[in-house]
Parts: C-alpha cells; sequence; structure tokens
C-alpha cells in the first residue's frame, strides 16, 4: 500500500513529475483536452471530466459531502473523486461540489469539464469557460 497519494491526476506544481497529463509551459495555453487519460470512456457514453488539482486540497470536505462521487481518503485526510468521467445523471452533483469547495481562496479545486467543448462548467471562476488549473 502506498502512503499518500490524493489522486490519479496527482501533479506536484513545484516538480516536473510525469503524469499522464501532458501539461504546456504557461496557464494561458493550458486547455482541459491538456489533461488527459488514455484510458478516457467514450465521451458520448461520459461527456463530463473531473480535473482536481488535488494538490490544493485541504481537505475541508464540502465536496463529499455534496456529492456521492467525492470522498474523503481516511489515510490522507483528503478528498478522492470515486469517478474522473461522468454522465449526464452526475453532473449537477460534481457542480455542487465544484461550486462549494473552499480551496483557493474560494475558487476551488475541483473542476468539471464538458469534454465536448473542453470548456469548464464548474467553477468556472473567470466565466469564459477556460481551465482555471494554477499549475
Ligand atoms: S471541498 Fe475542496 S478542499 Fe475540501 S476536501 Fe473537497 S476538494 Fe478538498
Amino acid at each position: 500500500m502506498s502512503d499518500i497519494d490524493t489522486a490519479n491526476t496527482d501533479i506536484n506544481p513545484n516538480t516536473d513529475t510525469d503524469t499522464d497529463a501532458d501539461i504546456k509551459d504557461t496557464n494561458e495555453s493550458l486547455s482541459a483536452s491538456d489533461v488527459g487519460s488514455s484510458d478516457a470512456p467514450p465521451i458520448a457514453e461520459k461527456p463530463y471530466k473531473i480535473i482536481f488539482e488535488a494538490n490544493k486540497c485541504f481537505g475541508a470536505g464540502r465536496c463529499a459531502e455534496v456529492a456521492d462521487n467525492w470522498e474523503m481518503d481516511i489515510t490522507s485526510g483528503l478528498a478522492n473523486p470515486k469517478s474522473f468521467f461522468i454522465g449526464e445523471n452526475e453532473l449537477d452533483e460534481n457542480i455542487r461540489a465544484a461550486e462549494v469547495c473552499p480551496a483557493k481562496k474560494e475558487a476551488g479545486v475541483i473542476h468539471v469539464v464538458d469534454r465536448r467543448t473542453d470548456e469548464e462548467i464548474a467553477p468556472d471562476p473567470h466565466g469564459d469557460g477556460t481551465l482555471s488549473v494554477d499549475w
């Protein structure tokens, strides 16, 4: 068993860790489709995906209170999504989780992205659908 593994998209901005995500150099050029997974289900089945800034989660637990897709890891005390790819029936709860997350000064670290348009649906603090990660 590993010690603390906060999420499959465990991307640490302080190290150049290689992940399945291919992150570009600047935030300006980073779009949701740059953060991917080789084993993603078909878009028709799961039109939405979660991008989680796991390294900025501080364990407030609000996501798990409002969404079945989110659970708290007993070992790390941090959140984990049960699934990174979601369908229409799971969308609302994940949007709620993204909106209630208080991390990053209320901007939130759970990002719900429409895979068809590559736009961030929630929390979308910029109001323009751009991916609001701070990597
Ligand atoms: S609400 Fe945000 S900070 Fe709190 S556990 Fe969930 S992801 Fe982490």
